[in-house]
């Protein structure tokens, strides 16, 4: 079913935001965005983070309550266990990587965001995809890996390989407050799962 499902998602293009066509025209967009319920609990929009002409993208779930506060994505202790990760595993810093989320308002008390809300926020994802144009995108959590690859599987069973994506590669990993919670196995997973992205970034 994974196999069937991959062609499917590999043999599509993203649905890109109509009429945007630079990140800063699209960041404007989102930052006055209204469309769904998520606008009205939000201290700031957290559209993304890192750079934008970096090979490697990270795609989360949804701002947390620091992360709303801050209006930059990853910046708690989740952020924190994925910095020093990817420094230790890639040997960069967000200056070498793109990082954002799938939906980009906080959900209320970081409640799973809706269908409904990810479903009208997605364009913005896909379409920073399509403008920052990684060779990887990593998913972080099970909303962003079956929110870009269209399944239903949850990560434990997606990780440990690489799947096509709009043209690119995209390796799922556990999200970083999953291996806050699940220890040592949890973080080791992760570890393997970024030096795969690593092998298929510097790939020729
Ligand atoms: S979550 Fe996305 S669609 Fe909803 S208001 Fe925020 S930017 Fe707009």
């Amino acid at each position: 079913m994974i196999t069937a499902v991959r062609k499917l998602a590999g043999a599509g293009r993203p649905v890109t935001s109509p009429g945007v066509t630079t990140l800063a025209g699209l960041e404007a967009e989102a930052l006055a965005c209204v469309a769904c319920p998520l606008h009205a609990g939000r201290t700031n929009v957290v559209f993304a983070g890192g750079n934008s002409t970096a090979g490697l993208m990270f795609v989360g779930e949804a701002p947390g309550r620091d992360e709303d506060l801050a209006g930059e994505p990853f910046v708690g202790r989740s952020g924190k266990l994925l910095d020093r990760l990817v420094a230790e595993e890639l040997g960069i810093d967000r200056t070498g990587y793109y990082i954002a989320n799938v939906v980009k308002c906080r959900p209320p008390a970081n409640r799973d965001p809706l269908p409904t809300e990810v479903a009208t926020c997605r364009h913005y994802l896909e379409s920073q995809v399509e403008l920052v144009d990684p060779k990887v995108v990593v998913t972080l959590g099970n909303f962003a890996a079956r929110t870009l690859l269209g399944v239903t599987e949850g990560v434990t069973r997606l990780r440990g390989k690489a799947y096509p994506y709009a043209g690119r590669v995209l390796v799922p990993t556990f999200h970083p407050a999953a291996a806050l919670r699940g220890g040592a196995v949890v973080v080791s997973q992760m570890r393997a799962d970024l030096v795969r992205a690593k092998l298929l970034l510097i790939a020729p």
